[in-house]
This record gives structure tokens, C-alpha cells and sequence, in this order.
């Protein structure tokens, strides 16, 4: 009986010391199991904090600004790559990163601060940088530095401001004229006098209605929206523009010679825009020669090209305006004789008209000798001998 009793409690002992055994081996597992787990969540936390923080940079490397961010003593944690290439810039590029320290440096005391910095190049460039401190809800998280090149909204806003100072003075001295007209005709008691200043009257009023009509067309050509294309053959062109250039030419007593190829040369092109380009090169060419002095349009294919070119014996571009012609008012010399009434805006025309048909213009001129200018529009497929179409 005893032995049995020893027995049994010996059984129950070892059962006993087992289960506490499997707890202890339980607990053990569970725990390791949830290590791993936790693990797991922590890697996976950390891959998803690695992986945005990389497309947080990528996005930032990919803006055309500079972002640079500091703590909040002003130190530089982080730079995107537009903004190192400042950090790395010598000369005056140098001068952005000095204003980007100094502005984090004050955003860093709490204030929103901004300068602009001239860089002198070349290219000059100028740049806007800017600093802000970050806080959220009370909490200081430092500062962050932007950085914007503001060369071209510059450029665009200073050409606006030029455009519209251009045109109020061009519009003011015909307008100045006409009203100083007007009065002296109506003291004036003289019918032959009265008749000349009327003359005038009406020679201020074509100028003023050139210059509108210059601007309407430069304005049209420019937004290219009312455009269209068409196979065209280059001689009718030709011929639309000698047409409109011949009152003045032979008012000026310049004659004007035509060569032209023993091909229709076809072109895919708004007819109304490149007679425009055509009789802009033979207005001035005429406008600016001698009378007496011949102009000669030659037309010919140059590869795949078809060129038009309008070369005169007159005055000549001196080298250092022969960039510059094409831009809109810009006149070499801007006394009226010279110009004879224009006001700038005929070669732009003839620049837009090319690149809108995917072309050039060209220039070459001596003083003295003569200019010749050359427009070059891609060919289309169309090649035909003259004649050969119905
Ligand atoms: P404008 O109305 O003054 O003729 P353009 O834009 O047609 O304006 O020409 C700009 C300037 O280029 C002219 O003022 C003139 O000084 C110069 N220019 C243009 N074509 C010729 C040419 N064939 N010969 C000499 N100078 C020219």
C-alpha cells in the first residue's frame, strides 16, 4: 500500500515537474515567437521608412528648385541635387550657397526671409532663394531653404514691359503728329497749304495703320492659331509678295529681278504667313537700297530645302545688329529717313513665319555692299516640272 502510495506520488511528482517543465518550454517558444514577430514588424516598419524616405528624395531630386533643409541651429541635414550643385559651384554660383546658409541661419530664429542673387556668369542668371522656418503645432522641426532660378520669368517679364513701352512710343508719335496736323490745319486759311498738311494728315494715318497692321499680323503669326497648311508651290508665293512689293519699288525706282527654278518646288505651308515672310525681305530690301540699285530674288531647292533669297545693293547690317534684326523693335537705325516709317517688327514676322514651317532665316550683309537674306522651308514631297499639272 505504501509502495503504491510512493509510487503514485512519485508519478504525480514527475507529471508535475513536466508540466511546469512544457510551460517553461512553452513560454520560451511563445516568447522567441514574438521576438521574431516584432523583428519582422521592425524590418518591415523599417523597409517602409527606408522605401519612402527614398521616394520622398527622388521626388525632391526631380523638382527643378532647391530644397535644403536644416535643424533648428540652422546645420544642413539635407540637400536635393539641384541644390548641390551650388555646394559644389565655384565663382559666383558660390554666392547662392552663402545666401542659403545666412537665410536658414535666420529662418532658424523663426523668421520667413527671401533675396534674390545675381549670378554674372556667363550666362547671367539670377536666382530667388528663400528660407522658412518648419513648425507644427508648437513643435520646431528647423528650417528649409528654396531655391528658384528666376532668369526666364525675368527675361519674359522685362520683354513684356519692352513690348508695350515699344508700342505705346511707336503709337505715340504718329498720334503726336496727326493731333499737331490737325490743329495747325484748322488756323489754316492758305488752300494749298491746308492741302499738304492734309496730305500728311493722311500719310500719319497709313502709318498708323501699318503699325497696327504689323503688330495684328505678328500677334496672328505668333499664336500660329488661325494656320493653314497646305501644298503649296513656292512660285506662287513668290509672285503674291512681288505683287504687293511692287508699288513701293517702283515708287522708289528699284527694280526687282526674279529667278526661278524650271521645277514647281511644293511646300507644305499657310500661303498667307510665308507671302507675309516674302514681302517683309523685299518691303525692307527695297526699303533699304538706293534707287536704281536692282533686287534679286532667287529661289532654288537646297537638299531637302527650298530657299528664297532677297539680296539687294543697299545700305548693308553692320556685323554687330545682324543678331540682333530679328528681335521684335529692334531697328539698326532708328531715324525716320532711314526706316522710312517702319518700326521693327517686319523680321520678326519673317523669323516666326520660318519656325513655325519648321525653317530658318538667314543673313549675310556688308555695309556698303548690300544684304542678302535667306529663307530656308523644308521641301515637301511633292516635285514637279512647271506646266506638268493640270
Ligand atoms: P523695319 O520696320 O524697321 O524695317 P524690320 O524688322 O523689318 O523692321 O528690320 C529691322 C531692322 O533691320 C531695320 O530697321 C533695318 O535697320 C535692318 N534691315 C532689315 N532689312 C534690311 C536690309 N535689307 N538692308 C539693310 N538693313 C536692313
Amino acid at each position: 500500500m505504501i509502495v503504491a502510495l510512493v509510487v503514485v506520488a512519485a508519478v504525480v511528482g514527475l507529471v508535475l515537474v513536466g508540466a511546469v517543465a512544457w510551460r517553461e518550454h512553452r513560454h520560451f517558444v511563445d516568447a522567441e515567437e514574438s521576438r521574431r514577430r516584432d523583428d519582422e514588424l521592425h524590418r518591415r516598419h523599417e523597409d517602409e521608412v527606408a522605401e519612402s524616405e527614398a521616394r520622398l528624395r527622388l521626388s525632391l531630386d526631380a523638382i527643378t528648385q532647391g530644397v535644403v533643409m536644416a535643424d533648428d541651429t540652422g546645420n544642413v541635414l539635407y540637400r536635393n541635387s539641384y541644390a548641390r550643385q551650388f555646394t559644389e559651384a565655384r565663382h559666383g554660383e558660390a554666392l547662392v550657397e552663402a545666401a542659403v546658409a545666412e537665410l536658414l541661419a535666420e529662418a532658424a530664429r523663426g523668421r520667413a526671409v527671401e533675396r534674390e542673387v545675381e549670378l554674372f556668369g556667363p550666362p547671367r542668371r539670377c536666382m530667388f532663394v528663400s528660407a522658412m522656418p518648419l513648425a507644427l503645432e508648437g513643435r520646431d522641426y528647423g528650417s528649409v531653404a528654396l531655391i528658384d532660378d528666376i532668369t526666364e520669368p525675368q527675361r519674359l517679364d522685362a520683354m513684356r514691359r519692352d513690348f508695350v513701352a515699344n508700342i505705346s512710343h511707336e503709337l505715340r508719335t504718329p498720334m503726336g503728329a496727326l493731333s499737331l496736323l490737325a490743329e495747325t490745319l484748322a488756323g489754316e486759311r492758305d488752300p494749298e497749304v491746308a492741302s499738304r498738311l492734309a496730305m500728311r494728315v493722311q500719310a500719319e494715318a497709313i502709318r498708323l495703320s501699318d503699325i497696327l497692321d504689323d503688330l495684328l499680323e505678328l500677334s496672328r503669326i505668333e499664336s500660329d492659331e488661325s494656320s493653314e497648311r497646305a501644298p503649296i508651290a513656292i512660285q506662287h508665293v513668290i509672285s503674291d509678295a512681288l505683287s504687293r512689293a511692287k508699288p513701293s519699288a517702283e515708287e522708289k525706282e528699284v527694280p526687282i529681278e526674279t529667278v526661278l527654278p524650271a521645277l514647281d518646288l511644293v511646300v507644305h505651308a499657310d500661303r498667307r504667313q510665308l507671302t507675309s515672310a516674302v514681302f517683309n525681305l523685299l518691303d525692307n530690301a527695297v526699303k533699304y537700297s538706293e534707287a536704281a540699285r536692282p533686287v534679286k530674288v532667287t529661289t532654288r531647292l537646297e537638299g531637302d530645302w527650298v530657299e528664297v533669297e532677297v539680296r539687294d545693293q543697299g545700305y548693308g547690317i553692320p556685323l554687330g545688329h545682324q543678331e540682333r534684326i530679328f528681335e521684335r523693335f529692334y531697328q539698326v537705325d532708328r531715324s525716320r529717313e532711314r526706316t522710312d516709317g517702319g518700326v521693327g517688327l517686319g523680321l520678326a514676322i519673317v523669323r516666326h513665319v520660318a519656325t513655325n514651317h519648321g525653317g530658318e532665316v538667314r543673313v549675310e550683309s556688308t555695309v556698303g555692299e548690300g544684304s542678302a537674306f535667306t529663307l530656308a522651308v523644308p521641301m515637301s514631297e511633292i516635285l514637279q516640272p512647271v506646266g506638268a499639272r493640270s
